[in-house]
Parts: structure tokens; C-alpha cells; sequence
């Protein structure tokens, strides 16, 4: 009786970490983050969640409304454009918000494991690597990888107009919408609406930002 006990209690332990508690809609979620970024942009920041009350609330677990795949910019730190704090957000951040392997195991692991079912692709205004991989050439180390993986955006809006690095800019960030809806994992979820990936640009210059479609 005790053994089929324990059994029935590390199947339930088991069951809980293969499939945790679901995230908010990702629509409410897309909304919170937007009606952040209205606060920030109106210089009416309200910093939620950054006490010691919420550190400790968080202590044992996190249930980030949103994936976020951002640029390492500076000038692009989510939690502060989107007015969120301590477990809010789960962020991705690298040069020219690209996707590599890294990148997508760990926006997988969000969905899967922490119940996210919003992934955002936030590219920005002026953006250095999407520049670079505009320029052209293959800039040396490490750095010729980014614009390499930049490049297709850039042949895809060649010769487009309006301004070249804004072009590439947003066909990179859909160009990253659509790897991540068609990876092998996130594919099905997304296609049953369980999981929304949107892709969005950061201005720069007013701190707005807007959806890219
Ligand atoms: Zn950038």
C-alpha cells in the first residue's frame, strides 16, 4: 500500500515537471507587455515586481508570461522598455536577435518547462549587427558569424525602398518569426494556438514599440 503510494506520488512529481501549469493567454500576455512599453514611453514607469518581496516569492519557481528574443544592444533592455520585473520575462538576448541552437533550446525550454506560451522577436532602430551585415564584407572573428546569419534578410529587401538597414531589420525579425514556427518543437504548439510567436520593433528614438507583420 505504502509502495503504490510513493509510486502514485512520483508519477504526480513527474507528470507536474513534463507539464507545467499553462501561462496566461497569449494574447493578455502580449497585451501586458504592450500596455508596459505605453508606461515606459509616457515616462510612467511603475517598476513592478523588483522588491525583495517578489525575489523571494520567486525563490522556488518562475512563471514568465513571455520569451523574448532581443539584441544584446544596450539600449534594448526589455524589462525596462516593457515596464516588468523579477519573473516576468524570460529573455534571449543576442546581437541581431538571431536564432541559433542555444538560442531556440532555450525559448524551447521556456515553453516547455516554465508554460510560456508568448515568444516575442524584438529587432530595433539602427540596429549594429543588422548594419554591419548591410555593409557587406565579413567583419573579422566571431563577429563575421552574426552577419552571416543576418544575411539573407539582407539579400531578401535588397534593392527595396525606403532604408536599407530598417529593411533588413524587419525581414530579420520575421525572418526569425517563421524558423521558430516551423522548429520541430514549437511548430505543433504554435499551430494549435497553445503558443503565439509575433515578431516587434524598438524605436530608438521615442521608446515605442510596434509590432512587425
Ligand atoms: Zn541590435
Amino acid at each position: 500500500m505504502l509502495k503504490a503510494l510513493l509510486l502514485t506520488a512520483v508519477a504526480a512529481s513527474f507528470s507536474f515537471a513534463a507539464e507545467p501549469a499553462a501561462g496566461p493567454d497569449p494574447d493578455v500576455a502580449l497585451k501586458v507587455l504592450l500596455t508596459g512599453n505605453r508606461r515606459f514611453v509616457a515616462g510612467r514607469a511603475t517598476h513592478p515586481h523588483q522588491t525583495l518581496a517578489r525575489l523571494r516569492e520567486l525563490s522556488k519557481g518562475q512563471h514568465p508570461s513571455a520569451v523574448i528574443l532581443s539584441c544584446a544592444d544596450s539600449r534594448v533592455a526589455p524589462e525596462l522598455l516593457f515596464d516588468q520585473g523579477l519573473g516576468d520575462v524570460f529573455i534571449v538576448r543576442v546581437a541581431g536577435n538571431i536564432l541559433d541552437d542555444e538560442n531556440l533550446g532555450s525559448i524551447e525550454y521556456a515553453v516547455e518547462h516554465l508554460g510560456t506560451r508568448l515568444i516575442v522577436v524584438l529587432g530595433h532602430q539602427r540596429c549594429g549587427a543588422v548594419s554591419a551585415a548591410v555593409q557587406g564584407g565579413k567583419p573579422a572573428g566571431h563577429v563575421g558569424k552574426l552577419v552571416e546569419d543576418i544575411q539573407p534578410s539582407v539579400e531578401a529587401t535588397k534593392g527595396k525602398p525606403g532604408d536599407a538597414v530598417e529593411n533588413a531589420m524587419r525581414a530579420n525579425v520575421l525572418r526569425m518569426v517563421s524558423l521558430i514556427a516551423d522548429d520541430e518543437t514549437l511548430g505543433p504548439v504554435i499551430k494549435e494556438g497553445k503558443v503565439k510567436v509575433v515578431g516587434a520593433r524598438y524605436d530608438l528614438d521615442n521608446g515605442r514599440v510596434e509590432l512587425v507583420k
